[in-house]
């Protein structure tokens, strides 16, 4: 399994020099499966225009997958250019909560805010509500669990294919649970579940230990608990993601810092980095820093 990692920024993008060497862009991973092109996009930020590059030339077909409706997860979806062609053949889910999945999408994109609705989007486009449980989509298997954050439901993915795993919580604030163990917030059954033994947890890390108690009513984590729950589940390794906008290289580099010597085993701890291209399964992703 490839990852492409698209948009790492959480809330809104990030321009300027100071962010440049992590990256501006707002969440987006693009997954395949061996070398194939992308056929699961998971959330919709500005990251997903990226996404037409690693298309080559080709429509895209297949699914993206939102964790939830937040602008940071949604904003970049009409600039996706890949899929706004043609022969571009798109299945959209968004976590079921109640009101038809193209009526949601739309009070984001149709005029007066934009200037179409998502019907006129080219192509063949599906929008449709997702329930928790498991369903395959765009070649792997993934496992959706509500998780707290909030305004809105929030799903947490866990993806499955080739034996490889990843679970994907960009935006989670265990804190709505209780403080847990250090005031960093509960890791609960539902987390837990998504991210055991996982290759891979990419993991809401917006805020420090210092900042969270201020800044928790935003419904993030801080670094230090995406570390605990990695641990506590067996991940092999997490990715820092969702940084804050204002977090530049340097801060972010003295948090992984920071991160890596909490580590009590093996677990690999790397900050998510636009552009980089990870694999899962037959090896760990490599060791980098911003
Ligand atoms: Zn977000
Ligand atoms: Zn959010």
């Amino acid at each position: 399994v490839r990852v492409d990692v698209c948009g790492v920024r959480g809330s809104i993008e990030a321009p300027g020099a100071a962010f440049a060497g992590v990256g501006g862009n707002t969440s987006c991973l693009a997954l395949a499966v061996d070398d194939g092109p992308p056929t699961l996009v998971l959330d919709a930020g500005s990251g997903i225009r990226s996404v037409t590059s690693l298309m080559g030339g080709r429509p895209f077909r297949g699914v993206i997958l939102l964790t939830h409706l937040h602008w940071d997860h949604t904003h970049g979806l009409p600039f996706f250019a890949a899929a706004d062609r043609v022969d571009a053949v798109v299945d959209l889910f968004l976590p079921a909560q109640g009101v038809e999945a193209t009526e949601l999408l739309a009070r984001m994109l149709s005029p007066p805010q934009f200037p179409i609705r998502p019907d006129g989007l080219r192509g063949r486009w599906r929008f449709a509500a997702l329930e928790e449980g498991r369903s395959e989509l765009g070649g792997f298997t993934v496992t959706a669990r509500e998780i707290p954050h909030k305004g809105g439901r929030t799903f947490g993915y866990r993806v499955e294919a080739d034996g490889a795993s990843l679970a994907y919580l960009p935006d989670h604030c265990p804190t709505a649970l209780g403080g847990g163990r250090d005031g960093l917030g509960v890791v609960h059954d539902a987390a837990l579940a998504l991210s055991r033994d996982v290759d891979l947890l990419v993991h809401d890390a917006q805020y420090t230990a210092a900042e969270l108690p201020e800044r928790a009513r935003y419904g993030h984590a801080a670094a230090p608990y995406a570390i605990e729950l990695a641990e506590a589940a067996g991940a092999k390794g997490v990715l820092l993601f969702h940084h804050d906008p204002c977090r530049t290289d340097d801060a972010i580099g003295a948090v992984v810092a920071e991160g890596r010597a909490s580590v009590r085993g093996a677990l690999d701890v790397q900050p998510a980095i636009e552009g980089r291209s990870l694999r899962l399964g037959a090896r760990v992703p490599s060791p980098a820093t911003p």
